[in-house]
């Protein structure tokens, strides 16, 4: 059985004078002014709970363009019961019929839907449009396609058999209902981790960031249209603590989705942990989390493009994706003119909304965000082992806008070397040339995290040996190239130690954590 094959969606270049240009314009025009109200979804119903928040977009905190309705505990008790009451027909269903809901939801995202997906990113959360683009149009549809792909591949796959007996494996899903928590960073995190599980005959209780319900609200749509039933994703959004455990407390919890911070997840493994005798089955517990990911340069590094590594690396997407760059180790030799050139090229970054299609950067998710980034600036201007060399102002008087930073330091533990900031501040510590190998045990033993990292070189011999010492430093591991933008279908994405499970988003592994085998051995 063949499932149309997957391809990446293209990138649409939204250049002046073109079509899309101006149709994602008026797209965010119009919701701009719309005074949006987001339900809670339960049993696909629409539910106002009365209990609302408002939305203001980050790069513009005075305006507000709509509110959110949040759950109470009767909601939370009513999507799970309602997601357990629609599992047995959605398990039941043939793969094949699910995989064609997921197929279509592709679709609509890549065509009826992209402008207002990647118009309500931009709004609620300040990406600019090739930010945009490439998260909820272009990964969303590339999540959707490549899993229906491995998930085929993951039901075809069968033992070895022989004339007297017949040995088949069910992928049943498992026995109870997924909890998918999303972050705010990505609206096709938040589209993948309720469907990854869902499509392997799962039903899911959904709660998306707080700060990202603009654009949840679209993805919700996307599902209902594309004929996901009712009950099998369910929204809700709310006192976070209060959602989690009251899910966490039913004996029919069965696993949980998660990206997000490093402490919540912790939080959750221990509850879960705390509640095990309750449950029927041993939840599965994924997750990506946090990130302090490196680039290092070797002497025989071509400046330049060790000086755009960096500044792509570590400010495209304000600095808020948990590959983003935000420690780099230089080689003396060199730092004169990576210098320069990441100086040069960081000034010319232009910050501001992202309607205004020239601006690289915008605005940091919240004040919270915002208040964080501030102080591990300002500290950085105090300190004598540190020196900021481009950035460093932050102003928060229309929405929460910082400056990409660049802090040096002398000291390779210096705070910033080791502490997730999740913004668009990068710190750098250079080495003695003849130190390589020593700084490359100095990164892999600086940071608690392993999720991204990479090795600029033109010396194979280096840049193997960075393989190798790194090799538990990072799950996802580049050579010669900036740490981020992996693309689904080529570079499956996650990491191990305080940075998740690694149970790599967009794989048939992710997929295979939503099942529950049984194998069947008939004699004759
Ligand atoms: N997949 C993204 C990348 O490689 C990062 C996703 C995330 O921030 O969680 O850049």
């Amino acid at each position: 059985f063949h499932v149309p094959p997957a391809v990446n969606e293209p990138v649409k270049s939204y250049a002046p004078g073109t079509t899309e240009r101006d149709a994602v314009l008026n797209t965010y025009r119009e919701m701009w002014e719309q005074q949006i109200e987001i339900p809670l979804y339960i049993n696909g119903k629409e539910i106002k709970s009365g209990n609302t928040k408002e939305i203001r977009p980050p790069h513009d905190h005075h305006h507000v363009v709509g509110k959110y309705h949040t759950a109470e505990k009767k909601h939370v008790d009513e999507a799970i019961e309602t997601a357990l009451a629609a599992r047995k027909a959605w398990a039941d269903l043939p793969w094949e019929q699910r995989a064609a809901v997921f197929l279509k939801a592709a679709e609509l995202v890549a065509g009826p839907y992209r402008y207002k997906l990647n118009a309500a990113t931009m709004i609620g959360q300040s990406k600019n449009i090739y930010q945009a683009e490439i998260d909820a149009a272009c990964e969303l549809a590339d999540f959707l396609r490549f899993n229906v792909e491995y998930m085929s591949q993951i039901y075809d796959d069968q033992p070895e058999s022989d004339a007297s007996a017949w040995n088949r494996v069910e992928h049943r899903p498992l026995e109870g209902f997924i909890y998918a928590i999303t972050p705010f960073n990505f609206t096709a995190i938040a589209g993948n981790l309720p469907t990854s599980a869902a499509m392997m005959g799962n039903v899911a209780v959904w709660k998306p960031s707080d700060s990202q319900m603009y654009s949840a609200q679209v993805v919700m749509d996307v599902f209902k249209e594309a004929g996901v039933p009712d009950g099998v994703i369910n929204m809700i959004v709310g006192d976070p603590e209060m959602i989690t455990d009251t899910i966490l407390a039913h004996p029919d919890f069965a696993g949980v989705h998660y990206t997000g911070s490093t402490s919540v997840f912790k939080g959750i493994w221990s509850k879960i942990g705390k509640n095990i005798n309750n449950y029927k089955t041993y939840p599965r517990i994924v997750g990506e989390t946090g990130g302090k990911d490196f680039i290092v340069a070797h002497e025989s590094a071509d400046p330049k493009m060790v000086a755009t590594a960096l500044g792509r690396g570590a400010f495209e997407f304000q600095g808020q994706k948990c590959s983003a760059a935000s420690r780099s180790y230089i080689p003396k030799s060199l730092w004169p003119k990576v210098k320069d050139f990441l100086i040069k090229d960081v000034q010319s970054f232009k910050m501001g909304s992202p309607e205004d299609m020239r601006n690289f950067i915008t605005a940091v998710i919240h004040e919270g965000s915002f208040n964080k980034l501030a102080k591990y600036i300002d500290q950085a201007k105090a300190a004598d082992d540190a020196e900021i060399i481009v950035g460093g102002n932050y102003d928060k008087s229309k929405g929460w806008f910082v400056e990409p930073t660049v802090i040096v330091t002398t000291n390779p533990k210096y705070e910033t070397m080791e502490t997730e900031l999740f913004g668009p501040v990068l710190t750098i510590y250079v080495y003695e040339d003849e130190k390589y190998e020593e700084t490359l045990h100095l990164v892999d033993e600086t940071s608690e995290y392993a999720l991204t990292g990479s090795i600029i070189s033109t010396d194979r011999y280096a840049a193997t040996l960075a393989t190798k010492i790194l090799e538990n430093a990072a799950g996802n591991f580049y050579i010669n190239d900036k740490c981020t933008g992996a693309v689904v279908g080529r570079q499956p994405f996650g990491g191990a130690r305080n940075s998740g499970t690694n149970d790599k988003a967009g794989s048939k592994l992710n997929l295979l954590r939503w099942v529950s085998q049984r194998l069947i051995k008939e004699t004759f």
